[in-house]
């Protein structure tokens, strides 16, 4: 047995670590430069999900304290949005950040202790009933009568980030389930 006998165990070892570093460094350039689209989709949807958790946890603290909302401010006009359908009761108006071709979001014009949809009692029954009606009109006018879907966020787990009961009309591209 001589010595370099001896070094060929970790050399070898070594010399296997090198390569399998190289081809997966090698892997991760292929996809960087042939699918460099595919790539940017699933990094922006990753930063897009932090957003929306790191958004969640920043409104948590104040999710039933009666605060006004920005959404308080949509209503009024005071801060401008494109509004898609709107009646005595209910908004609704596209998402600032879309997460789909269509993506509109419909509230009740009146908060009335709606921060979320875990708060809501029997009077509000009602208005619970128009806001599911409104979400199938937009579907409508956006044209995805076909197929879309409603979304409620209730709490910081659920990544609530608004305090004012929204539904989410998502459409125009193929939905995932489970959803995230
Ligand atoms: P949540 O995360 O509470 O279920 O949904 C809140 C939604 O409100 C998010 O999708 C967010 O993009 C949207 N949003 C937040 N601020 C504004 C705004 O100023 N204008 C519009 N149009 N949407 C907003």
């Amino acid at each position: 047995m001589n010595s370099l006998y001896l070094l060929r165990g970790p050399i070898s070892l070594r010399a296997f670590n090198f390569i399998k570093i190289a081809n997966q460094t090698a892997q991760i350039q292929n996809a960087f430069i042939r699918r460099p689209l595919q790539f940017r989709r699933v990094l922006s949807s990753v930063r897009a999900t932090r957003d929306e958790e790191l958004a969640a946890i920043a409104a948590a603290p104040n999710a039933n304290s009666g605060a006004p909302t920005i959404f308080d401010k949509i209503i009024s006009k005071e801060i401008p949005s494109s509004i898609v359908y709107e009646d005595e009761s209910v908004l609704a108006f596209r998402d600032i950040s879309p997460q789909a071709p269509v993506h509109v979001l419909v509230i009740p014009k009146l908060r009335d202790g709606l921060t979320q949809l875990g708060k809501a009692e029997k009077r509000h029954e009602e208005i619970l009933g128009q806001l599911l009606h409104a979400a199938k009109i937009v579907a409508e006018k956006e044209g995805i009568s076909d197929g879309f879907r409603v979304v409620i966020n209730s709490g910081a787990s659920a990544c609530q980030s608004v305090y004012h009961l929204h539904l989410h009309v998502l459409g125009g591209r193929q939905m995932k389930w489970p959803p995230g």
